[in-house]
């Protein structure tokens, strides 16, 4: 099967599942017109219509919509929204050198995502230290800061640089690879398996700058831990620069690998922190711009106030203002962003059982099974869900017990710990609950 007609099907037969977990007119306006192009390792791009699905579907849906095509392929897949219009940047790794045992597979090629570029990263003084120092890397690879590792919460723009670093250095003719740990993880697993672990490390070693994302996934996973020790040991002699990026200081990694750990202190390790007020304005105006929405500056003001967990929040926050316009035909106004975003943030701190509808309608299932005492895997995972983001909505265990039909203290507390040890490490996990923190109830 061509790399084109797999992503066909693939795409194909997740749409069949997203038509059944998705309400008909959403299928219709913001699935129906897209088409699976690409399947790259285990990334699959997919073309939308236009910036405003593509920003839509991203925000929305994106957890549903990886889950689905991780159902389709049996593995942990990601999916990369592109508007027609965009290039695909394609960085098949090099013929290996003549003295390269040529029976080594190639790597998986590396799809950046276009719009994750130097350009489109907005600086401000919560992200200019890891800018800088991304884009000193790709000046000078492995010599600079090696590893440079960029860490800071979710959203905040790791991710953006990675594949800032990626395209650009692939561009400059440097042989490169963006892995996921999820996805490392995963072949490891697979050279494991099928007895090719000298084929799985060899593949690395041409490598002129390896990018790793979000390495906390490695916590716990002893063996991935080692070969990847073993890998970094290799890169970092032959001058590679390796770019690692965690939720998390490297100090905070746990249970990790203490070899590796310091590793990851060899080299400049930076952070990312919140976008301060004029950053937001900033980063909300270059979305607008994007998007080629016009967007009064008293609304981006009034956005850039109100949202402040995260970037995705804030293009969240101002995808779901222009949706809003764009259906009901009002004009985008602060009166109509106060409404929409007032209600969306109230929901979400204040009404537990609002969180608990969340969930429920999330995992398609009933609320009378989610408060209840079924057991089956499905069920009781949403359950811990629902319990976990209620504990961190503030609300102790007795206090969540109520909503369970009673459960006692002990019972929530236990669930809750499963689910958040779970969260640390079944990434698939992790995405549904960002999901669900950022879909308004
Ligand atoms: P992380 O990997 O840290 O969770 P991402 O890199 O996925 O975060 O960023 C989330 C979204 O926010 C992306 O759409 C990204 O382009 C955008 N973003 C984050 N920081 C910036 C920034 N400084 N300028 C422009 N866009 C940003
Ligand atoms: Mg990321």
């Amino acid at each position: 099967m061509s790399l084109s007609t797999s992503a066909h099907a693939v795409w194909e037969s997740a749409l069949g599942r997203l038509q059944v977990q998705v309400p008909r007119p959403t299928y219709e306006t913001w699935l129906k017109d897209t088409h699976g192009e690409l399947m790259a390792s285990n990334r699959l791009i997919v073309r939308v219509p236009s910036t405003f699905v593509a920003e839509w579907l991203e925000t929305r849906m994106i957890a549903l919509i990886t889950d689905a095509v991780s159902a389709v392929t049996g593995r942990t897949s990601e999916v990369e929204l592109r508007v027609r219009e965009d290039q695909v940047v394609l960085n098949q790794v090099e013929p290996p050198p003549a003295n390269f045992s040529n029976t080594n597979p190639p790597l998986p090629k590396t799809a950046f995502n276009s719009r994750y570029t130097f350009e489109s990263f907005v600086i401000g003084p919560s992200n200019h230290f890891a800018f800088y120092s991304a884009q000193a890397v790709v000046d000078q690879p492995g010599t600079a800061y090696n590893p440079l590792y960029i860490h800071g919460s979710v959203g905040l723009g790791k991710t953006h640089l990675l594949h800032a670093i990626g395209s650009k250095a692939a561009a400059e003719g440097y042989r490169v690879q963006y892995i996921s740990s999820e996805q490392f993880t995963t072949e490891f697993t697979r050279a494991i398996r099928d007895r090719r672990m000298d084929e799985f490390q060899q593949q690395y070693k041409a490598l002129q700058v390896l990018l790793i994302d979000d390495v906390q996934f490695l916590a716990g996973k002893d063996g991935t831990q080692s070969a990847f020790f073993h890998i970094f040991n290799e890169l970092h002699t032959n001058d590679c620069q390796i770019v690692v990026a965690a939720d998390r200081p490297s100090g905070s990694l746990v249970p990790f690998n203490d070899r590796l750990k310091s590793r990851f202190e060899w080299g400049l390790s930076v952070e990312i922190t919140e976008p301060d007020y004029e950053t937001r304005v900033a980063i909300l105006e270059k979305h607008a711009g994007r998007i080629a929405a016009s967007v009064p500056s008293d609304v981006v003001a009034y956005i850039a106030t109100a949202a402040t967990h995260g970037v995705r929040q804030l293009e969240g926050s101002l995808n779901k203002v222009l949706a809003m316009s764009q259906f009901s035909g009002e004009p985008i106004t602060k009166d109509l962003a106060s409404r929409i975003l007032k209600t969306a943030y109230a929901a979400r701190s204040n009404s537990p059982e609002a969180v608990i509808i969340k969930v429920a309608t999330f995992y398609g299932i009933s609320l009378q099974d989610i408060k209840g005492g079924a057991r089956n895997k499905a069920i009781s995972q949403a359950r811990q869900a629902a319990m976990l983001l209620l504990r961190q909505a503030g609300l102790r265990p007795d206090e969540i017990g109520v909503y369970f039909g009673q459960r006692d203290r002990t019972t929530v507390a236990y669930a809750i710990q499963k689910a958040s040890a779970r969260a640390n490490t079944d990434s698939t996990f992790q995405k549904s609950l960002e999901a669900l923190q950022n879909v308004e109830n």
